[in-house]
This record gives structure tokens, C-alpha cells and sequence, in this order.
């Protein structure tokens, strides 16, 4: 059997890719600290052949694993939401953010060589910015404020592309990296702010929908299974070594097309209410996929009215 570890496999994406590497035969063992992933997660993964272990990557560890062959590590490991009013954001947390991407990262990569696993950093459509050029592709170098307040998660995440690459270049590590735009679905967390999670709570409980701006900024929504499906993709196909690689769905929405299609799905009587747009919130995001359909056979599935559904099912039961 081979070992897998998911750094952040308490996180919304990273449980998933749990889940789903251990039904395909994998051991996964996953490190989380909980600063943004939650131990309810996990309450669903199968108990065999899966091992929690709650554990701040950028503090000194890798001594549980010494013994144990290594033979895939995923970097999911960061708090992902902008929302500066939720406790689980990386606004909220701008050291740990940095940290994170950074330290961690390094640490994650030092495991890597010593085990001669394969590699597989997450970075985000986040280095992109606020995009000068729609839709994004991977050669597009990006339009980041360098210490704005979403600097903490842009800039750790190409900073951890970046050390990734060195790792690969002077160790030559097999690694991957790949961009993530957003990602929705079951298992994200209710209170991070973000603009999903937001408008369903909002909607299904009748409150005002809180439109940020003017609501013509635009946003492409990825479906979970799509992505995870991505993210395996990423890893397991030949020649993805040294890749970069963006994963996302390219249809693209403005935020006031989401807040009418979610009212119109759960039925809502909620009122669309317009609030101020946080400094240097990207006015457009869509990933050009082109890329990861010619090297990993991959693209989403899900429409967006259909992922909703399954979405606001799950946040209903909560
Ligand atoms: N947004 C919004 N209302 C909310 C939450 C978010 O209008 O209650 C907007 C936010 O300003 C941004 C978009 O929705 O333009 C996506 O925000 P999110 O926090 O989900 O993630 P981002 O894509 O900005 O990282």
C-alpha cells in the first residue's frame, strides 16, 4: 500500500482528497491545525487506513514519518478566504498565512526529498491578483499588491511556487503545481465569508444578500468532485513533473448573477443589499483551462446550478 500525506486534510478541499485517496486504496495520513480546517471534516472518512494527526507544519516535525516510506505529499495546508469579518481567514491570520505557504512549504519539500516522494504545492488563481488579462492563463505573471492586505495569501502562494520550482530545479524533485480558483460544495466551512457560503446562509435564512461593490466583479465557481478529480489528475498522470497548472471552472459569473441564481434556487424572499467593496478585491477571475485539458484530459462537469443545489442541501442541514 502506499503512503499518502494531505497537509491541510481537514480543510474543505483537503478532506475530500482524503476521502477519496483512501477509497482508491491509498494510506492518508493528514496534518492539520485547525486554524481554518475543522475536525467535522473527518467525522465521514473511513477509520481504516487513515490517520489524523493535528500538527502546525511550520513548527519542527516530520519525526512521526521516520520510519514510514512517503510516497505522495499534497500541500493543501492555508487558510483560503479574504473576509476579513470571519476568524478563519487569512486576513485574519496573516502571519500564520504567511508562514504557512512559506516555512511550511519548506518543511513539506524537505520530507519530499528525504522520502523521494512526489510533490504537489496548491498555490491559487490568487497570484494572478487583480487580473490585467481575462481569461488567466499560466504564463500570465500577474497584477499583485505586494503588501496590501490580501498580500499574506498572494504573496506565500508565490513564494511557494517559488521554492517549490527550486526544489525541483536543484534536488530535482518530481513536483506539481497547481492554481486553484474558487472552489465550492459540501464540506466548506459556513462562516469564512465567503461569497458561496455567504449568500446560501443568507438566502435560506431570508436575511439581505450582501452584495460587496457594485456586484460586476466576476468569479468562475468550480464544483469540489471536479476539482478533486483535478487535483488527483495533477499528481498520478505521467509527465506533470515541473507542471503549472491551473485548475478552475471557466464559467465565469458576476456576484450579482450569483446572488439572483442562488435566491431563485432556495426560493428566497432576502433582499440584494450593496456593501463596500474591500480594497483590492479582483474585478475579474477565469481560469484559462486549456492547459489542463491538454495534460491532464481534465475539465469540470459540474454546472453551476447543479453544484448550488448540492451546496444548499448541505448548508440547510448544518
Ligand atoms: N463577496 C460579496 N459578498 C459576500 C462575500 C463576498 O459580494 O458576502 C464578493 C467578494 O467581494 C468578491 C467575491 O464575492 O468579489 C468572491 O469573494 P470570496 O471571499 O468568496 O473569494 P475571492 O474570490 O475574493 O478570494
Amino acid at each position: 500500500m502506499q503512503n499518502v500525506l494531505v497537509a491541510g486534510g481537514a480543510g474543505f478541499i483537503g478532506s475530500h482528497l482524503c476521502t477519496s485517496l483512501i477509497n482508491e486504496g491509498f494510506f492518508v495520513f493528514c496534518l492539520d491545525n485547525l486554524i481554518s480546517g475543522d475536525e467535522k471534516n473527518l467525522k465521514d472518512l473511513p477509520t481504516q487506513n487513515f490517520q489524523y494527526i493535528r500538527k502546525d507544519i511550520t513548527k519542527d516535525f516530520g519525526d512521526e514519518f521516520r520510519n514510514l516510506e512517503i510516497d505522495y505529499i499534497f500541500h493543501l495546508a492555508s487558510p483560503a478566504s479574504p473576509n476579513k469579518k470571519s476568524p478563519k481567514s487569512y486576513i485574519s491570520h496573516p502571519i500564520e498565512t504567511l508562514l504557512v505557504n512559506s516555512q511550511g512549504t519548506y518543511n513539506l519539500l524537505h520530507i519530499a526529498v528525504n522520502k523521494k516522494a512526489k510533490f504537489l504545492f496548491s498555490s491559487s488563481s490568487e497570484i494572478y491578483g487583480d487580473p490585467t488579462e481575462s481569461p488567466q492563463k499560466e504564463e500570465y505573471r500577474g497584477n499583485v499588491s505586494p503588501n496590501g492586505p490580501r498580500s499574506v495569501y498572494d504573496e506565500s502562494k508565490r513564494f511557494g511556487e517559488a521554492i517549490t520550482m527550486a526544489f525541483h530545479r536543484k534536488y530535482g524533485l518530481d513536483s506539481r503545481i497547481i492554481r486553484i480558483f474558487n472552489t465550492y460544495g459540501p464540506n466548506m466551512q459556513p462562516d469564512d465569508g465567503r461569497v458561496v457560503s455567504n449568500f446560501i446562509n443568507q438566502a435560506i435564512s431570508n436575511k439581505p444578500i450582501t452584495v460587496y461593490g457594485d456586484g460586476s466583479q466576476t468569479r468562475s465557481f468550480c464544483y469540489i468532485s471536479d476539482m478533486i478529480d483535478g487535483i488527483k489528475r495533477a499528481m498520478f498522470t505521467e509527465d506533470t513533473n515541473g507542471e503549472v497548472v491551473n485548475l478552475g471552472n471557466p464559467d465565469e459569473k458576476t456576484i450579482l448573477e450569483l446572488a439572483n441564481l442562488i435566491k431563485e434556487i432556495t426560493r428566497s424572499n432576502s433582499n440584494v443589499v450593496f456593501e463596500d467593496l474591500p480594497e483590492d478585491d479582483p474585478k475579474k477571475r477565469k481560469p484559462d483551462i486549456s492547459k489542463a485539458k491538454r495534460i491532464l484530459d481534465w475539465e469540470p462537469k459540474v454546472p453551476l446550478s447543479e453544484g448550488l443545489e448540492k451546496t444548499i442541501k448541505y448548508l440547510r442541514e448544518i
